[in-house]
């Protein structure tokens, strides 16, 4: 028999009215301890802040529900009302915050309803985590009221990437980074007892399979999971997905610190029931079959949790150029590494180090081809990775035809799809909530 305790989540089915999130705030009284007065933060989950092509749906919060929130807050006379986010900085691609949020439709919304935009890589308060030391968002910490909207998605590193997780995108970049090296779950689990939402409402009008990355697939699911406790809206969410929360290791080690049951039989889950709405979405993604790479003859080798965010971009972007520029094309074998926890195996005659983590942990692979850098540069990635695979003419006539995609896209006449990427149809994928 488990323990009861405080943590009441409600599943509502989200209908496109405001009701659904109005009827699951209620269930769970989720405002009532707002004062008017407090100065609210609102986390979305905007995790790419890169733009272009990517489709959004499981990929970031839906606009129209961080909408529907800043209309209830401002009906119970709310006035200080931000969003903050802090999403990937990445200077080669020009990727930041305040990209992120006028790529999402977020900045178009806080401008129509005179909210304020935070970006979090801004201002950095230290706090500590264990023995560590780490860099989050002053206005995390200095809130009264933080409004965590994450959504509902698989993540390859961490199974789930629910309330808990979507807190990681309070720290500083170099913050980030150091979660990866540590240990992700332990520092997860130990960023919660620190930052402390009072209200997590996890967007699932659409779900992410396979993700995090735009080359997983959403799936609509209509739902809204709201709580008052992240720790059992995540579980909430877990079980939604289908993944038993207890093997997703930084709800584990949550439950460790905090004595908190992780049992779903503990929860007083108010309106769906959680065995209607389930589904069964897969979290385990592999580089090499996401890019088609193994069909083309490359090889790659899942690099693990301290395979942190710039890589993750950088091979993100690399792999679906080179998947989408050569489909179908058979090329010589070579094995491309990254992040720190891959060694090239014994039998692959031509080794790809991209990363200086990948360059340090293969240091005796005298031979391999290297791109340095931390993060390394993703265009060098690319030239280097299609020099060593392809003739000379076609990386000519592949960069040609880039750079004539990239100039396009820019004045919005090409829009690129890739291989990796489902195609969402209406009406099941409505861009009207973004
Ligand atoms: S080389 Fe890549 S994996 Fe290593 S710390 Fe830098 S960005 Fe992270």
């Amino acid at each position: 028999m488990t323990n009861q305790f405080n943590g009441a989540v409600a599943i509502t089915k989200y209908d496109d009215s405001i009701g659904a999130l109005q009827k699951g705030i209620d269930l769970i009284g989720g405002l009532e301890d707002l004062n008017p007065s407090d100065n609210i933060l609102i986390k979305p989950n905007i995790v790419w802040s890169l733009g272009g092509a990517a489709p959004k749906y499981g990929l970031i919060t839906t606009t129209r529900l961080i909408e529907d929130i800043i209309i209830l807050l401002r009906e119970k006379g709310c006035r200080k009302i931000s969003i903050g986010e802090g999403s990937p900085v990445n200077k080669e691609l020009g990727a930041n915050t305040l990209k992120g949020f006028s790529w999402s439709g977020i900045g178009k919304i806080a401008k129509k309803h005179d909210v304020k935009l935070v970006d979090f890589n801004d201002a950095q308060v230290q706090i500590k985590l264990g023995k560590k030391h780490v860099d989050v968002a002053r206005s995390a910490v200095e809130s009264d009221f933080l409004i965590n909207v994450p959504v509902l998605k698989t993540h390859a590193m961490t199974k789930v990437s629910l309330g808990m997780k979507n807190l990681k995108g309070c720290l500083s970049m170099k913050s980030k980074k150091k979660f990866h090296m540590l240990d992700l779950d332990e520092m997860i689990a130990l960023l919660n007892t620190k930052i402390k939402p009072k209200l997590t409402v996890i967007d699932g009008i659409y779900a992410m399979e396979k993700g995090p990355l735009p080359s997983g697939r959403a799936h609509r699911m209509n739902l809204l999971i709201t709580g008052r406790d992240v720790f059992t809206c995540d579980i909430v969410g877990s079980s939604v997905l289908g993944i038993d929360p207890a093997t997703v290791e930084h709800l584990l080690k949550f439950s460790g610190i905090s004595g908190k049951p992780i049992e779903t039989e503990s929860i007083s889950v108010l309106g769906e029931r959680i065995q209607d709405v389930c589904g069964s979405l897969e979290w385990q993604s592999d580089l090499e079959s996401i890019y088609h790479l193994a069909d083309m003859g490359i090889t790659v080798q899942w690099p693990g949790n301290r395979f942190c965010t710039n890589c993750v971009i950088c091979a993100g972007i690399t792999f679906s150029c080179f998947c989408k520029d050569n489909l179908g094309v058979k090329i010589p074998p070579l094995e491309v590494c990254f992040g720190p926890d891959v060694k090239a195996k014994e039998n692959s005659e031509k080794v790809l180090l991209i990363g200086d983590c990948a360059v340090r942990s293969n240091r005796s692979r005298k031979d391999a081809i290297k791109v340095e850098g931390c993060p390394p540069k993703i265009f060098e990635a690319m030239t280097t990775l299609m020099d060593n695979t392809l003739g000379k003419r076609r990386v000519k006539k592949i960069l040609a035809t880039r750079f004539l995609k990239v100039l396009l896209s820019k004045y919005g006449l090409y829009k690129e799809r890739f291989p990796t990427q489902f195609p969402y149809k209406k009406p099941d994928f409505s861009p009207k909530h973004f």
